[in-house]
C-alpha cells in the first residue's frame, strides 16, 4: 500500500489554464514546469497541457531534454537561466530550445561555437531584481547588436525579464518602474517579448506582453498574501494525502514527540500520521498546523518526524487506523500551511520527495 500520495487533479490544471487565458486574452502562454512542475510531475503536467499552451519554460537543459524525450516535440521550450557552456549550445540547437542570454560570456559563447542550425535567443535584462541580466541600457543594446550579428542566432531576437515585486502589491511604484523599464527597452526589439509571471498576470495588466509565463497559478495556488486562490478563480491541483498509522490515548500533561515539543493540555487522543519531512512535509510546521482528518480540521502536535507526524484528534475521537488524512490541497490550502511555516507554497510543493506516490488523474 502507498501511504503517502500526491493526487494531481488534471481537470483542475486544465480549468486553471482556461482562467489564465481569460486574464491574458492577447498573450501566448508559456507554462513554467521547472522543478518537476513545482513537484506535480514534469511529464504528466506537460502532457496534459500539450494542446493548451504555446510553450514551456524550465531552468535546466536536463529538464528540457526530458520533455523532448517524452513527446514534447513541437512546442518551444524556454531555458530561463540560459546555458552554462559551449556544449549546451549544441543541444539547444539540436533540440530546438529557446535560450535566455543574460551576460556577455554567453554572447561570446554563441559567437564562438559552430552550430548545425541557428538558435532562438531571448536577451534577458534586469528590470530591478538584480539577479540575471544587465540593467544598463547601453550594454543591453550592445549585446543585442552582437547577437543580431551572429549567424548562430535566429532573427529577430527576443527580450525577456522578470518582475521582483509583482506579488507585493504595496510596491506599486517599484512595480511600475520595472514594467516601464521593460516596455521602454522593448520598443527597440522586433522579436518575442516576455515579462509577466503569475503575479504579473493577475495584478499588472501593463506587464502582459505577447508572451506570459504562469507558474504557481497553473497549479491553483495564489502568489499573493492578500488574495486567495479561490477568489482568483483557481483550483488546487495537488492534494497531499496520507493515513493514520496508530492512535493513543494520553493524559493531560503528557509530552509528545522529539524534544517534548507538545504537552497535552487535556486528556486526548493522539493520531500518528504516516508522513514526515522525508516525504516533503515541512519540519518547521509548528504545533497547531491544521490537517484534515475525516473532514474536520485537527492540529498537529509535536515536531514533525522524518516519516511520521502527530495530530491531536481530541478526547472522544473515533478516528481509526487507516483513516485518510489531507495535509494540503482540496479543502486545506497549501498557502495556509506555508504561511504557518514561514515559507511560500512554492517551496512546499517543490519539496515533494521521490518516495511519494504521485497519482495523476
Ligand atoms: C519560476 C519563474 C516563473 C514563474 O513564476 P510564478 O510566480 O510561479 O508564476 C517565471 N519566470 C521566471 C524567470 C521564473 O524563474
Amino acid at each position: 500500500m502507498q501511504c503517502v500520495t500526491a493526487f494531481i487533479n488534471k481537470q483542475a490544471l486544465i480549468d486553471n489554464i482556461k482562467v489564465i487565458k481569460a486574464k491574458v486574452p492577447n498573450s501566448k502562454i508559456i507554462a513554467v514546469v521547472k522543478a518537476n512542475a513545482y513537484g506535480h510531475g514534469l511529464i504528466a503536467v506537460a502532457d496534459a497541457l500539450k494542446e493548451r499552451v504555446d510553450a514551456y519554460a524550465v531552468s535546466r537543459i536536463s529538464e528540457a531534454m526530458e520533455l523532448r524525450r517524452h513527446g514534447i516535440e513541437k512546442q518551444p521550450i524556454v531555458l530561463l537561466e540560459g546555458f552554462y557552456n559551449d556544449e549546451d549550445l549544441a543541444y539547444i540547437s539540436k533540440f530546438n530550445l529557446f535560450t535566455a542570454v543574460h551576460d556577455e560570456e554567453q554572447v561570446e559563447a554563441i559567437e564562438r561555437v559552430k552550430l548545425a542550425k541557428p538558435i532562438h535567443a531571448w536577451l534577458k535584462i534586469d528590470v530591478g531584481m538584480h539577479r540575471l541580466g544587465s540593467h544598463d541600457k547601453a550594454e543591453i543594446f550592445r549585446l543585442k547588436e552582437r547577437l543580431e550579428k551572429s549567424p548562430n542566432v535566429i532573427k529577430p531576437i527576443g527580450l525577456i525579464s522578470h518582475l521582483s515585486v509583482a506579488d507585493t502589491p504595496s510596491h506599486v511604484e517599484y512595480n511600475k518602474e520595472q514594467i516601464e523599464f521593460f516596455n521602454d527597452i522593448a520598443k527597440e526589439f522586433d522579436g518575442d517579448k516576455c515579462l509577466a509571471n503569475s503575479a504579473g498576470i493577475c495584478r499588472w495588466p501593463e506587464s502582459h506582453t505577447q508572451w506570459v509565463r504562469p507558474g504557481i497559478i497553473m497549479y491553483g495556488i495564489s502568489p499573493f498574501d492578500d488574495e486567495d486562490a479561490k477568489s482568483l478563480g483557481l483550483k488546487p491541483v495537488m492534494t497531499l494525502k496520507s493515513r493514520i498509522l496508530a492512535t493513543h490515548k494520553i493524559k493531560k500533561g503528557d509530552k509528545v514527540g522529539y524534544g517534548a515539543y507538545y504537552v497535552a493540555d487535556k486528556d486526548t487522543t493522539i493520531g500518528i500520521v504516516a508522513i514526515g519531512y522525508g516525504d516533503g512535509y515541512p519540519r518547521s510546521a509548528p504545533n497547531g498546523t491544521p490537517v484534515l482528518v475525516n473532514g474536520r480540521i485537527v492540529p498537529t502536535a509535536g515536531h514533525v518526524c522524518m516519516d511520521m507526524l502527530f495530530v491531536d484528534l481530541g478526547e472522544n475521537a473515533t478516528d481509526k487506523v487507516g483513516d485518510e488524512v489531507v495535509l494540503w490541497g482540496d479543502g486545506l490550502p497549501v498557502e495556509k500551511i506555508a504561511s504557518l511555516c514561514n515559507t511560500i507554497p512554492y517551496e512546499l510543493t517543490c519539496h515533494i520527495m521521490p518516495r511519494v506516490n504521485v497519482e495523476f488523474s
